[in-house]
């Protein structure tokens, strides 16, 4: 075993032809197992030559539509419907979700944080350092099926990153599109680094992020986006036949590019209270205007906290649970796409 060499083993053999389902085994030493084993299950269909799509889910425990919509197509899909190879890992962090949290209990780390990972670290370092090295050299995209988790409810939305490779941008455009989600995004994120979607995207293939509801929820109508965009995604590459469906032909609105380009779109409670939004999910908001108050329940002289909009757009981003805390982020807003190809590459 040399030094990267993950402790993550599997009996999947990527090459083969045909459906399999099986487990990733990362041993796992714990009070109750000395020599246990953490049992990630995963699903492998291929047949012949043709593009690697990965699917993910339960990055984060505490989301539910992802697991389900691949865990549907794990026990539908067969190799003669395919063209090429799909990898599908329902709860790619399986502690979290037998936790129902948002971070691993082993050891208390964010999956979607720790990326490139490391395979003498943490459970989770180890589970993100077995996909990119193992997993990610096999694919050509990779969709990673999130929600809000507990903190969050979310417009289901399909999602990807102002990339600075023209055809690294156009390639994944078309993808984005092809998931036929209420709203396709493009993004900038405040999060940082260590998310799976650098390391993808730094590999030059294609990523995209699903968010599908949340607030510790199952939203049914989410749950139908994120059926209907994975099998839209599998048409879109060609690795099924049938053309992608679309929102109009459900009898939905089509679905809107939009964008959130900056800090300016995000906004955070400054105190800790009971957060009231003014506004539902898909809800336009002017600039200027109060998206929502905190209630200081402690002190009833004292009058609620308006949080003000920053900028005019769509309430896209709402916080789940009513109680909030001091830095919390409350509401994001996206407006419609309006950046130029030419601004996105900065000339
Ligand atoms: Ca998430």
């Amino acid at each position: 075993m040399s030094a990267d060499s993950s402790p993550i083993s599997t009996d999947i053999d990527f090459d083969a032809d045909g459906r399999q389902v099986s487990y990733l085994r990362a041993p796992h030493s714990h009070n109750t197992s000395g020599w246990g084993n953490l049992l990630i299950p995963i699903t492998v269909v291929k047949n012949g030559i043709g593009p690697t799509v990965l699917f993910t889910g339960g990055v984060h425990g505490d989301e539910y539509e992802g697991p389900v919509a691949l865990m549907k197509l794990s026990r539908q899909l067969g190799p003669a419907e395919v063209q090429g190879r799909v990898i599908i890992i329902p709860t790619l962090n399986l502690p979290a979700t037998r936790a129902g949290t948002r971070l691993s209990p082993i050891d208390d780390k964010d999956l979607n944080r720790v990326f490139p990972g490391h395979p003498r670290g943490t459970m989770t370092e180890v589970i993100a350092h077995y996909v990119r090295q193992e997993i990610l050299p096999l694919c050509d995209a990779v969709i990673d099926l999130h929600s809000g988790g507990y903190s969050m409810d979310f417009v289901p939305y399909i999602s990807m990153h102002y990339l600075e490779d023209e055809v690294q941008y156009e390639q994944t455009r078309a993808a984005l599109e092809a998931f036929q989600a209420p709203v396709a995004l493009i993004i900038n994120e405040l999060s940082g680094e260590g998310l799976l979607d650098y390391e993808v995207e730094r590999a030059g293939k294609i990523f995209l992020c699903a968010e599908m509801g949340g607030a510790g929820m199952l939203s049914l109508p989410a749950l139908r986006v994120a059926e209907t965009g994975v099998r839209n995604i599998l048409k879109y590459f060609g690795i099924t036949e049938g053309e992608v469906v679309t929102r109009e032909s459900q009898d939905n609105p089509a679905s809107r590019l939009m964008e959130v380009p900056d800090a300016g779109y995000y906004h955070m409670a400054e105190s800790a209270g009971i957060y009231e939004s003014f506004y539902e999910l898909g809800q336009p908001v002017e600039a200027g205007q109060p998206l929502g108050q905190v209630h200081f329940y402690e002190n009833l002289q004292r009058d609620p906290e308006q949080i003000i909009a920053k900028q005019s757009g769509m309430l896209i981003i709402t916080r789940g649970p009513g109680w909030v805390d001091r830095g919390d982020t409350v509401a994001v807003l996206a407006r419609n796409f309006a950046t130029r190809p030419t601004e996105l590459r900065g000339s």
